[in-house]
């Protein structure tokens, strides 16, 4: 399926402009009481959602600009927050 993006500066474009930058996963954790275990799980472990989730994407081939977005998994359509 064909993914389209809106980057907020130069709009909806083709898929392939964007590069992925994973879920958005909240605020980093704090620095007191972080051990590396709780570092690596925030780091690389995913929630690989079925359905709408909230991701980042940087429009590589665009303006340079990182962004979040809503994008259905199982439709790879991107959705209103
Ligand atoms: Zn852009």
């Amino acid at each position: 399926m064909a993914l389209t993006l809106t980057c907020p500066i130069c709009g909806k474009r083709n898929g392939y402009e964007f590069r992925y930058g994973g879920e958005e996963k909240g605020p980093r954790p704090e620095e007191a009481g972080m051990t590396p275990e709780s570092w690596c799980d925030y780091v690389h472990m995913n929630e690989c959602k079925t359905g709408v989730q909230e991701e980042w994407w940087f429009h590589r081939d665009g303006c340079g600009s990182w962004f979040k977005t809503f994008r259905d998994t199982t439709t790879n359509l991107e959705q209103e927050g």
